[in-house]
């Protein structure tokens, strides 16, 4: 593990740091103004760094592209507005897409001129996903969809969509499922907002009545559709966790600031929390560090991701409680608080709606992270099982474990 930067490293930060100084605060309430600033973003070559370049990327190594996400987390930048198109489709695409497909897709998806969802999740399919029952029957030239995706993300505003469906319900259940693309203005799709405990409406639920989706959209062969789902769910899980305790770390000392001004630094017992913190935070980047030295040689994340995504989401959870637990009842209020009790967030939530200065809307948001992309249990399952070898759960699917009563 090597822990430097080099010359052209820290020239690459010196570089990324003088660009956004020159251009934040920038407004991002609207989708236009999202959209506005990942032009600016793109024009810079900061979007699909790691791309090919015979796709509009500049090749660049993992330890660029994290030095990027991490300075704009410090400078406190709005994100590019790509979302799942960039962090999930696109890898998915070059992995598993035709040469056709990568040309009508990734392009567009580089430009965020089409923004996508991810239609993975059904009401009896979450943890257990290729229990999934939405169906995919082929008829003259096109596969007829019918069947309910639910906690689809962004789904109101999506153009296009990556489906899980089931096209053969008489083979083994992994075996029967296909990976398509959808697109979301096809007659028969209902897309309904939901609303979640933060007060924002950023999840959908989206019915599928006798949807034609043609076959060129399918991707991979009939019945694969499992490794492609791999695929995408191992991005999903590996987040990048040096931006991540970039931001936390930026979290940490607004929060002291918060304290300092309320008188509660006095306390040892707030102390203590704050230092646990702290040292949290510091096993996170040194653990993201350690990851990102891997990748650099070439190293693609196996169980890593699971390691990363069960750490970060179960810290965070617990670093939002201890702010709870230090704030008392101003963590509890939902208006936007003045200084010296501001949170200071800026910018929307994803449904578009302006993220509320609080600390109650970042609490009650983290009790989804231990949820999505893979709940802890699961994770944990995923540890024990292919990283420590221990003997797989008894499922009903199963049978019962050799030498199981
Ligand atoms: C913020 C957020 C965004 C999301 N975005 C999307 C999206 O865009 N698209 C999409 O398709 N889905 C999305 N999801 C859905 C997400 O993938 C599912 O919520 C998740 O997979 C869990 O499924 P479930 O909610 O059905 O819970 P269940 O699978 O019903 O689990 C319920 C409980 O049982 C536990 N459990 C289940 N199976 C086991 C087991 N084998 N061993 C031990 N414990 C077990 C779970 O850990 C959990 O505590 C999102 C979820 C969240 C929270």
């Amino acid at each position: 593990m090597d822990l430097t930067y080099s010359t052209e490293d820290q020239a690459f930060r010196a570089h990324v740091r003088a660009w956004l100084a020159a251009r934040l605060p920038v407004k991002c309430e609207t989708l236009a103004d999202r959209r506005a600033w990942h032009r600016q973003l793109l024009e810079a070559g900061f979007v699909g760094m790691g791309w090919p370049r015979e796709y509009g990327g500049r090749g660049a190594r993992p330890v660029q592209q994290a030095i990027l996400s991490e300075e704009m987390t410090r400078a406190g930048a709005p994100p590019h507005a790509s979302g799942p198109g960039m962090s999930l489709v696109a890898p998915t695409l070059f992995a598993h897409g035709s040469p056709a497909q990568k040309q009508r897709y990734l392009p567009k998806i580089l430009s965020a001129e089409e923004l996508w969802c991810e239609l993975y999740s059904e009401p009896n399919a979450g943890s257990d996903l290729a229990s999934l029952s939405t169906a995919a029957v082929r008829d003259d030239g096109v596969y007829v969809v019918n069947g309910q995706k639910i906690w689809t993300s962004a789904g109101f505003n999506a153009d296009l969509g990556i489906l899980l469906a089931r096209t053969n319900p008489g083979v083994p259940k992994h075996q029967g499922i296909s990976y398509f693309i959808v697109d979301m203005h096809t007659p028969g799709i209902e897309v309904r907002p939901l609303r979640q405990i933060t007060g924002d409406a950023e999840f959908c639920e989206v019915f599928f009545t006798d949807v034609r989706i043609p076959t060129e959209n399918m991707i991979g062969a009939e019945g694969e559709g499992w490794r492609g789902a791999q695929t995408t769910l191992s991005y999903e899980r590996g987040g990048n966790t040096l931006s991540a305790a970039t931001g936390r770390r930026q979290a940490v000392e607004r929060l002291i600031r918060t304290c300092r001004g309320a008188g509660l630094l006095e306390d040892a017992r707030v102390r203590n929390k704050l230092g646990r913190m702290l040292v949290d935070i510091e096993v996170m980047r040194a653990a993201g560090l350690r990851v990102l030295s891997s990748a650099e040689k070439g190293t693609r994340p196996g169980a890593e991701s699971s390691v990363q995504k069960l750490a970060s989401s179960e810290m965070e959870k617990r670093h939002q409680e201890l702010y709870q637990e230090i704030l008392g009842a101003f963590g509890q209020l939902l208006e936007d608080l003045p200084e010296p009790y501001a949170v200071q967030q800026t910018g929307s939530t994803i449904s578009g709606e302006p993220v509320p200065d609080n600390w109650a809307f970042p609490y009650t948001w983290s009790r989804a992270l231990t949820i999505l992309a893979g709940t802890s249990e699961i994770q944990r399952n995923i540890l024990g099982e292919r990283v420590l070898g221990l003997p797989r759960e008894p499922r009903a699917d199963r049978g019962p474990l050799p030498g199981s009563l």
